[in-house]
């Protein structure tokens, strides 16, 4: 039977091409956005896959979005938690609200989105929960208290809940990219991305599909025994033992 899976932020960047090769590789795909229309309707136009539009923070929107993606498409065999935003500040000037935006959208998103799901995943015997974190999450950054916290956070949930479930069949692991060629990177000015290339062994940006490709296959059967780990794509920029 065709496996259903959401990625969210699944319109734009990292997320768009993570819909695409999930909808290559043979998934019912739904993609959800949060305020970007323009992008959304474009990304449907061009791929078919329907997009779905809720806050990923906000639990109560979060279950009227999942029921509504399960009366359209089928249970969810496959989450990707892929949104995120970022929003910068040395912590001596960050503003609570600077903190809370990124910790709704970066880490509440994937505990709501991960409870609305686990449970049929536990009934059903299968699943796979593939959460997005970030380099950043693994050495810190300057001028990102807020995201480097979300995003290491993600790595903590995803060890935990890979041991809940390890004999359901639900896997749960974390991809951790480094700098990728998308909005939310070329946003930097065109020195500080020259800098930043300039630091990777492999002196280019990683790109959204080679994301993809990591995703695709923890999503498979092949990938059953990888669980609670994390999987870095960054061009070694960041080597963990
Ligand atoms: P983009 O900014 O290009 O896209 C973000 C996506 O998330 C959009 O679809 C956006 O919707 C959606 N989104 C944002 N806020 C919400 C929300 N509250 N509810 C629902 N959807 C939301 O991001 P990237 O593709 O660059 O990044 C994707 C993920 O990868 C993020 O988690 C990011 O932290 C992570 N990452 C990115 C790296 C990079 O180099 N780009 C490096 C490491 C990690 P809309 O279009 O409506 O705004």
């Amino acid at each position: 039977m065709t496996r259903v899976a959401i990625v969210t932020g699944g319109t734009r960047g990292i997320g768009a091409a993570i819909s695409e090769a999930l909808l290559e590789a043979g998934y019912k795909v739904a993609a959800t956005y949060h305020g970007n229309e323009k992008a959304a309707q474009e990304f449907t136009k061009k791929t078919g896959i329907a997009a779905y539009k809720f806050d990923v923070g906000d639990y109560d929107t979060c279950a009227a979005g999942v029921a509504k993606i399960t009366a359209d498409i089928g249970a969810v065999d496959v989450l990707v938690n892929n949104a995120g935003i970022t929003r910068d500040a040395f912590l001596h000037k960050m503003t609570p609200q600077q903190w809370r935006e990124v910790m709704h959208c970066d880490l509440d998103s994937v505990f709501n989105m991960s409870r609305l799901v686990i449970e049929g995943m536990r009934e059903r015997c299968f699943g796979r929960i593939i959460n997005i974190s970030s380099i950043n999450g693994q050495e810190g950054q300057v001028g990102q208290t807020n995201y480097s916290a979300a995003k290491a956070g993600i790595l903590g949930f995803t060890r935990a809940l890979a041991k809940e479930c390890a004999t359901k069949g639900v896997t749960v692991n974390a991809i951790a990219p480094g700098y990728i060629d998308t909005e939310m990177v070329r946003a930097v000015s065109p020195e500080v991305l020259q800098k930043i290339i300039d630091k990777i062994p492999l002196k280019r940006l990683g790109k959204p599909e080679e994301v993809a490709a990591m995703v695709v296959f923890l999503a498979s059967n092949q990938a059953a025994f990888a669980t609670g780990a994390t999987f870095t794509v960054n061009g070694a920029q960041y080597i963990s033992s």
